[in-house]
């Protein structure tokens, strides 16, 4: 796999390595839990391991975003001291994938402020698009909304954590950042219809919102509090302890 970053990633990651003190790894595959992410942070204890998914081509500054991103995720275990999961052996592959999901509803509000200071923006060239494409699509009510998160997942307690995670982000990036006017009147719209078409999911998202609102995500253990009452309130909380490095 060739990997040519410009100087800006190239430093960004540099620096991630040194405060982390672990090697950032890449590999290639094409079965990252979720149909068309490209790329995914997985923990090792030893390094900073970042798949990426080379069948899903996007812009070069959308990729190298998205490894900033992913290699954030790394930042925020073995440096600023966030938790990370441990499943007991028992626990399927679904099961960690529907709480690894939980992980990242939280997390990556704090990632994406983390490479916005270094340089990054916030959020890809699809995102917005996307959610303006998700307006359309809860326009059409809970069941046309839960097929088109469906298309990402076979698994549906996945699709349903997916779909709250939507709006968590969504809420996220109007709560925490600094967007543009036109950009807030999106996220806004998709944040209005989500509450009106998607009543029994708004209901969840309502109590994470609560949740996120009663502590400071941005602190490690709050962050880490919030995930495992989320986990709680989904009843997922059994297959899974909350450690830190
Ligand atoms: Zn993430």
């Amino acid at each position: 796999m060739k990997l040519d970053f410009s100087s800006k990633l190239r430093r960004y990651l540099k620096k991630i390595e040194a405060e982390t003190g672990r090697h950032i790894k890449f590999r290639e595959s094409n079965e990252l839990g979720i149909k068309s992410i490209t790329a995914a942070y997985q923990y090792h204890p030893k390094y900073i391991l970042i798949t990426l998914n080379t069948d899903y081509p996007r812009s070069r500054d959308d990729m190298e975003r998205s490894i900033a991103h992913e290699a954030t995720h790394g930042y925020l275990i073995h440096r600023l001291g966030f938790c990370r999961s441990l499943y007991t052996q028992d626990s399927t592959e679904d099961y960690r994938k529907e709480v690894q999901l939980v992980f990242t509803m939280v997390e990556d509000i704090v990632v994406n402020k983390i490479i916005e200071d270094n340089g990054f923006p916030p959020f890809g060239h699809e995102y917005l698009p996307m959610v303006q494409e998700e307006i359309k699509i809860a326009k059409m009510g809970e069941e046309v909304g839960e097929s088109f998160y469906g298309r990402f997942t076979d698994d549906y307690r996945l699709e349903a954590i997916l779909m709250i995670s939507r709006h968590i982000i969504a809420w996220g990036f109007l709560k925490y950042y600094s967007l543009s006017p036109e950009q807030s009147e999106i996220i806004n719209e998709f944040i209005e219809v989500f509450k009106t078409y998607y009543p029994d999911y708004y209901e969840f998202s309502a109590q994470i919102v609560k949740l996120m609102e009663e502590k400071d995500i941005f602190n490690p253990r709050d962050g880490c509090d919030v995930i495992y009452e989320i986990l709680k309130m989904f009843k997922m909380d059994v297959g899974v302890r909350l450690v830190r490095e």
